[in-house]
């Protein structure tokens, strides 16, 4: 079988395809075969600077262009996207084994779905505001921060990188993106899509890079107003630090540990629905609903199912067609989630599902078996870590109050989720999470709706009118002409 090999050692700056200021090759490993699929290069600090230089000369007239000029051009990126979403598709799957129709019906429709619902809140955002009737010569204006650093990790790649370029595009921003090392190729393919979409130069750069490198460089680089970073917490701590001598704004979205709390009155589908969420692109998603939490009363029934669904869930190769799921995304998340499934037997939490090691057939690749903890009490690792990968962690519960408090002892708070048929009863447990969102039933959060976290899981939100708002500055203005 001939292999092709994938080189995309180039960066995107100022409006071209440019060489690396030095050569420092890093492999792109494909998980499911855990063989090289592609070489790309990590950059220095040249080439960081290039593009921060790049991106400041583009601001002042990019800032100062039509809001409708600059929608334009965003229109065109989704007409882009959506006409090449199959080479889209194609470049997730390979980089991070999500499975193809996944990465179609999943992945790449979580771009697209973003671009619009920005679309949509720009054109109904303010960006000029009265201050109120009291005040009829004031105004405050909503304006551009500058340039921002864009910083992405590999589990919803087009996700996450549309959820930053995008609206720092409709602000008038200007941006240097650097994608995961791990999963560089879907963005490396976005910054095409940019390309032939005619962004002027310098607004938008790509350069890759490690977090050590060019993810440093960037958190402390002085020419660089604003850090919007998702990925784990430690990396989030590191850059809040690093940016802090330049005083730069930090938008962070970070991990996650969601509690599902199921009530003994949730619908039939509850226990089944949370178990297959849980195991959703291979565990993940830093709203992954990890932590089940049961009433007594249907404590036993509710293990059985989740060991069922755990056992019902198929795991597979990326180009299989078909609604299983794939590897974990690499070599270090394995071992990661293989180590935590042993401590939680360790630990003493009950192994109803999966456990340790490859699922049967699937002998190479990083391959997890879908697993089900019971009786997994909240001071154990499985409870407070985020594993990232499929493993659900059962505890029981007795009372609303109990339920609420398990459900908050943890250092994350990004998305809870409640299933119960009593209504008044979803409405006071909503109001007491400690979580940026909550879901209820089995509701998905409507379109636009902000995106982010609380405590450890960061203090951003994404998406919609709120994640336009995280690049702009406020600018109060008095003496505003009569209208
Ligand atoms: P990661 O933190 O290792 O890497 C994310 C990105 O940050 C990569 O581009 C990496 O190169 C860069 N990076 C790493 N260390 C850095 C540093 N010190 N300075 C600057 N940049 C640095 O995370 P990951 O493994 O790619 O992604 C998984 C994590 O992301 C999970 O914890 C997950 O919960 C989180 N996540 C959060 C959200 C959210 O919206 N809250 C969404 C997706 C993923």
């Amino acid at each position: 079988m001939v292999r092709v090999m994938i080189e995309k050692r180039q960066f995107y700056i100022d409006g071209s395809w440019v060489d690396p200021a030095r050569g420092n090759d890093f492999k792109v490993i494909n998980p499911a075969t855990e063989e090289q699929c592609g070489v790309i290069c990590l950059g220095s600090a040249v080439d960081t600077d290039r593009a921060v230089a790049a991106a400041n000369r583009s601001f002042p007239d990019w800032s100062s262009r039509a809001l409708e000029e600059r929608l334009e051009l965003v229109r065109k990126i989704a007409a882009i996207y959506e006409s090449r979403a199959d080479e889209m598709a194609a470049a997730i799957s390979l980089e991070m084994g999500a499975p193809i129709d996944f990465a179609k019906s999943r992945q790449v429709p979580a771009g697209l779905r973003h671009i619009h619902n920005f679309l949509r809140a720009a054109q109904q955002f303010e960006f000029i505001r009265p201050l109120g009737p009291h005040a009829p010569n004031d105004r405050i204006l909503l304006q551009p921060i500058g340039v921002c650093g864009l910083i992405t990790p590999w589990n919803w790649p087009m996700n996450q990188v549309t959820l930053k370029v995008i609206p720092a595009l409709i602000t008038g921003c200007a941006m240097v993106l650097k994608p995961s090392e791990i999963a560089p190729l879907s963005s490396l393919l976005f910054a095409e899509f940019i390309d032939q979409a005619g962004v002027p130069a310098g607004v938008f750069n790509l350069v890759n890079g490690d977090g050590a490198g060019v993810g440093t460089e960037l958190s402390g680089h002085v020419d660089v107003q604003m850090i919007s970073f998702t990925g784990s917490t430690r990396a989030g701590i590191a850059i809040s630090k690093n940016a802090a001598d330049s005083l730069k704004r930090v938008q962070l979205e970070l991990g996650g540990k969601g509690a599902n709390i199921i009530f003994a009155d949730a619908d039939a589908d509850a226990v089944k629905r949370g178990t297959l969420h849980c195991f959703g692109n291979t565990g993940q998603s830093c709203n992954a609903p990890s932590r089940m939490l049961v009433q007594s009363e249907i404590y036993e029934a509710a293990v059985s199912c989740a060991a069922g669904a755990a056992q019902s869930q198929a795991v597979g190769l990326p180009e299989q067609l078909g609604r299983h799921i794939g590897p974990a995304v690499s070599e270090a998340q394995f071992d990661k989630i293989q180590q935590l499934i042993q401590t939680g037997i360790d630990e003493g939490a009950r192994l109803v599902a999966g456990g340790p090691g490859r699922p049967m057939g699937l002998n190479r690749g990083y391959f997890v078996r879908p697993t089900v903890f019971a009786d997994v009490e909240n001071g154990m690792t499985i409870a407070s870590e985020e594993i990232f990968g499929p493993v659900l962690s059962i505890t029981r519960f007795e009372t609303e109050d109990e339920a609420i408090r398990i459900a908050n002892d943890t250092p994350y708070g990004l998305t809870n989720y409640v299933q119960s048929s009593d209504a008044e009863r979803r409405k006071r447990v909503a109001g007491q999470l400690r979580s940026g969102m909550v879901e209820m039933n089995g509701r998905p959060r409507g379109a636009g709706s902000p995106f982010g976290g609380m405590k450890a899981s960061g203090n951003g939100r994404e998406g919609g009118i709120w994640g336009i708002e995280e690049f702009l500055e406020v600018k109060a203005v008095s003496g505003w002409p009569d209208e």
